[in-house]
Parts: structure tokens; C-alpha cells; sequence
């Protein structure tokens, strides 16, 4: 019987071989590469020219300049009005091919960090691009680089000419670097027409060398630590200088500090690190592979040499941190009022009132007073989710990469998006150095041609996969 068989499974298998060459080719290979580069390298090279240092921004000239790009292009855009200079730009890409799925939305802020031109190898509002392609300036990477990978990707989809299933909807958003006015007024202003399922934006980025030589380590965000900002303020008599008197404001204030200084946060290994560091452990061999993927270990070893590095650490405790002190006036005064300024980070599950509680238990001294000045919990985005895998995958079709779900310590706009229920995503798709890394927000901030392309094409291959036919 097998015998007889094993013909007819041989065709079989042949007939499969087949189907398997007869695939249809990728769509990507249809994009005239060098001139995609050129295209978003002069978008680049103008949007860093409108300097949008916030405050006061003033997006709205660089939104104007790309809503008329996109409306050249058959996209549809606007501008939403924020007064003083300011402006949200909206772009859509309307479904051809409508699935019912709510819009996929690709975000990124218009306003920059301010600079410090004398530090600067190249002025950081020119829009230089030096011999090796590098281009320079205040929000290369932080996020304009972002923002016209989302509009180029967005380009060449329309021009691919797949069908789409989703509504793309680019959000450029103003004020993300001071106050976040930008999306929050979007949200209250304009959400009901825009109601993104799923959104990517800042927050997770390919860092070389990033935990081994020779590879490229990409945490993709899926949740931001959430934060209790405090002014923890002791009161005491006020008096003269001279004559040193118990229980004054400064003195009650430092002995509370120094406990505050002693707190020792236990580490936390949220569940996404456990999938990140599985991952990296299937690309290693040897006692590496068994560090990263033995709880065991895990917990011995990995966990230790994480907390001896403060980058490391903050991404696995509770952070307190000392972040001002306030009231010194003269220095033969004693204030009646000396206070600190706090900030604190919160992994998931731990809520801004048990961090406020922790606090007032450390501090140990009932006469203190706090006002909480900002307070919000972290916030996680499932990643079991198909645009989560479509990154994952974009990430890892260049040589060498490591993706998985991580959580931010810092936050983003994506808090207030996924306040409505929108899962959202870091996903910047540049591969940087640690030195690179550094320029954000500091001096000499650029971002490298290959990457800007790179970056266009893993946007693409998202788009694509999750919208494309
Ligand atoms: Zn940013």
C-alpha cells in the first residue's frame, strides 16, 4: 500500500514546491529605492528647517508645509488649529477595500527639544546633509526622521496601488516635548473621526551592540512606566542664621531626604521582559542562551548585572528620585518652608496612591506635607496582537536583529491614545549607536541616509502587512 503510495505523495509534495516558487513577489521590490531615499531626505532636510523648538513651537508653518505635500500627492490633509502658531496635521489614506477594522495611525510631534547652537558641529536648524548622506539637526531622530517615514511609507502605498483594508491616518502632532497639549486637545477635539484600533509611534528603537556585540537589540514599547511627580515640603520657624535651632524646615527636610535616598526598590521582571529576554535567548548559544532563558538564572545572574546599571535598573524598579530642592532664599535666613521635588516612575501594578504611601512610610516624619504636581499609572498595550507581530517581523527582516515587547521608562503621547482604548506601540525603525541615542534632546543630533531608508522600508513592510490587500 505504501508503495503504491508514494508516488502519488511525491507529486504531491512536487505539486506544493510548486505552489511555494509561484508566490507572488514582494511588494517592496516594486520601489524605486533611490529615489524613495532622495524624496525623504529632502522632506527631511525641510521639515528641520522650521524650528519648532517648544515653547512656543509654532508647528503649524512645518504642518502647513506637509499637509500641501500630501495634498499634492492625492492625500488628504488638514491642519488642526491650536491658536498661537500652533497646529495638529491629519492626513488620512482612505481603506479600498474596507475590513471593518478601526484606522491604524501612524503618529509622531511636530515641536523639537530646544538646542544649544554653539555646541553643535552643524547648526541645528539648517537641514545639512553632510558627504556620507548623514542628516543634521534638532529632531532628526526626535521625531521629524519619524515623521517622514511615516509619510513616505504612507506615499508609497497609495502608490503601490495595493488594496487596503484600513484606514491609515497620520498624526502630527504639536507640544509633545512640554505640556502634550497637542494630543490631548486632538483626542478631545477630533477623536469621533479618527478612532485609530491601533497606533505606532515613539518609544522603542534597533540599538546596536545593544546587549551583544554584533547584534542589534530592538525593544518595541508596548507600555510606559507610569509617574507620581511630588513637592514634599517641611515647615519650620523661621530665625536667623547664627544659631543653629532644632526641628527647622531645611533640617526636618534633609533627614527625610536621606531616608528617601535609602530606599532599595526590589526587582520587578514584567512579564514583556520575560518574552523580550526569551527571544534574545534563542539567538545565543551556549551560557548566554542559558542565562537569558532559565528563570533560574534569570533571576541570579541577569537580574543582578541589570540592577548594577542605572539604565537597566530604572527599567526593572520603582524609580525615586530627587529632582529639585526649593526654599533657600539667604544664607543667614532660616525659610519657615524648605521643599523637594520628586519623581517617581511606576512599573505596572504599582498605582500613584502605593508609591505616595511608600513615600510618607520612607519619609517617616508626619509633619511633612505633599502635593502631588502630576500623577498617571502605567499603561500596557496587549501584545498578542497582529500589528505588534507585523513590527516584530519588520523589525527582524534586517540581518541580525532582536525584537520584543518592552516597557518604556519614559512616556509618550501613546499614554493619552491608549487612555482611549487604542493599542499603541513604540516603533522608531533607525538603528542607532549608543552615541547616536545620546543626541537626542543633547548636541549634534543626525540621522544617517541608510537608516532614513531602512526606516521607510520596515514602515512599509508594516503597512503592507497589516492594510496591503
Ligand atoms: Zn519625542
Amino acid at each position: 500500500m505504501r508503495l503504491t503510495l508514494l508516488p502519488l505523495l511525491l507529486t504531491l509534495i512536487g505539486a506544493a514546491a510548486t505552489v511555494a516558487v509561484a508566490e507572488p513577489a514582494d511588494p517592496l521590490s516594486g520601489v524605486d529605492w533611490p529615489a524613495a531615499r532622495a524624496e525623504a531626505t529632502g522632506l527631511l532636510v525641510d521639515l528641520l528647517r522650521f524650528d519648532t523648538t517648544s515653547p512656543p513651537g509654532s508647528e503649524a508653518e512645518a504642518a502647513r508645509y506637509l499637509a500641501v505635500r500630501l495634498e499634492a500627492e492625492g492625500v488628504a490633509a488638514e491642519l488642526h488649529d491650536l491658536g498661537e502658531g500652533r497646529a495638529n496635521l491629519i492626513a488620512r489614506l482612505p481603506a479600498t477595500a474596507p475590513s471593518g477594522e478601526g484606522p491604524l495611525c501612524l503618529v509622531s510631534h511636530l515641536d523639537v527639544a530646544s538646542a544649544e547652537a554653539e555646541r553643535w558641529r552643524q547648526p541645528p536648524f539648517a537641514g545639512r546633509v553632510d558627504a556620507e548622506g548623514t542628516i543634521w539637526g534638532r529632531g532628526a531622530l526626535d521625531m521629524k526622521g519619524m515623521t517622514v517615514v511615516e509619510i513616505e511609507a504612507m506615499l508609497l502605498l497609495k502608490r503601490l496601488g495595493l488594496p487596503r483594508s484600513r484606514d491609515v491616518i497620520l498624526l502630527a502632532v504639536a507640544d509633545e516635548e512640554v505640556n502634550n497639549t497637542g494630543m490631548q486637545r486632538l483626542i478631545a477635539e477630533r477623536w469621533p473621526s479618527i478612532n485609530c484600533a491601533h497606533a505606532i509611534n515613539e518609544g522603542g528603537v534597533g540599538i546596536i551592540d545593544g546587549l551583544f556585540p554584533g547584534q542589534v537589540l530592538f525593544p518595541i514599547s508596548v507600555g510606559e512606566k507610569g509617574a507620581l511627580w511630588l513637592r514634599v515640603s517641611a515647615e519650620g520657624k523661621a530665625g536667623h542664621g547664627s544659631t543653629p535651632l532644632p526641628d527647622e524646615a531645611p533640617d526636618r527636610l534633609l533627614a527625610a531626604l536621606e531616608r528617601l535616598r535609602a530606599y532599595e526598590p526590589e526587582p520587578q521582571v514584567h512579564p514583556s521582559l520575560k518574552v523580550l529576554f526569551a527571544r534574545v535567548g534563542e539567538t545565543r548559544r551556549g551560557l548566554e542562551r542559558l542565562v537569558f532563558t532559565r528563570p533560574l538564572l534569570q533571576r541570579t545572574l541577569l537580574i543582578s548585572a541589570l540592577m548594577k546599571n542605572p539604565l537597566t535598573r530604572a527599567a526593572i524598579t520603582d524609580t525615586l528620585h530627587i529632582t529639585g530642592l526649593e526654599g533657600a532664599h539667604q544664607p543667614n535666613v532660616v525659610p519657615s518652608v524648605a521643599s523637594a521635588l520628586l519623581d517617581c516612575r511606576l512599573l505596572p501594578g504599582t498605582s500613584p496612591e502605593e508609591m505616595l504611601a511608600r513615600v510618607k512610610a520612607l519619609a517617616a516624619d508626619d509633619g511633612l506635607t505633599y502635593t502631588v504636581l502630576n500623577e498617571f499609572a502605567a499603561q500596557v498595550s496587549p501584545w498578542d496582537d497582529p500589528v505588534f507581530d507585523a513590527l516584530v517581523r519588520a523589525a527582524e527582516a534586517r540581518p541580525n536583529v532582536v525584537a520584543g515587547p518592552a516597557i518604556s521608562v519614559g512616556f509618550t503621547d501613546s499614554i493619552f491614545l491608549r487612555e482611549v482604548g487604542v493599542r499603541a506601540y513604540g516603533f522608531v525603525p533607525f538603528h542607532l549607536t549608543a552615541e547616536e541615542l545620546g543626541t537626542m534632546h543633547g548636541p549634534d543630533e543626525r540621522l544617517r541616509a541608510e537608516e532614513l531608508e531602512a526606516g521607510v522600508r520596515a514602515m512599509l513592510g508594516v503597512l503592507v502587512g497589516v492594510v496591503g490587500g
